[in-house]
């Protein structure tokens, strides 16, 4: 399961591109595709072909559109977005069970 880390806060991040992005946790391969280099992850594939850019959208408008939805649609699929598996994943091991104070 994953337990989106910024979503859970409200928070958001804008690169010096002027793209509005989920966290700062992908913005690596947004900045590298900046650069010139081809898209390497579902979350570079889905960042090339929705616009996500606050020069030409509000937030409100990226946030209802391909891009944040297909990112959030992956979650509960077998290939979610490879950086919300690495970062985000809540795993069983994750929870903490205090049987000690009982
Ligand atoms: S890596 Fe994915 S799940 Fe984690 S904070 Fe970023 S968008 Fe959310």
């Amino acid at each position: 399961m994953i337990e989106c880390k910024y979503g859970n806060q409200k928070r958001l991040f804008i690169n010096h591109l002027g793209e509005l992005i989920p966290c700062c946790y992908v913005n690596a391969e947004a900045l590298n595709m900046g650069a010139g280099h081809p898209a390497k992850t579902l979350f570079g594939k889905l960042n090339t072909k929705y616009n996500n850019s606050l020069h030409t959208q509000t937030i409100q408008e990226i946030l209802d559109g391909s891009l944040f939805n297909g990112i959030i649609d992956s979650w509960n699929t077998d290939t979610p977005v490879e950086k919300c598996k690495k970062t985000c994943e809540k795993k069983e091991r994750d929870i903490f069970e205090d049987n000690f104070h009982e």
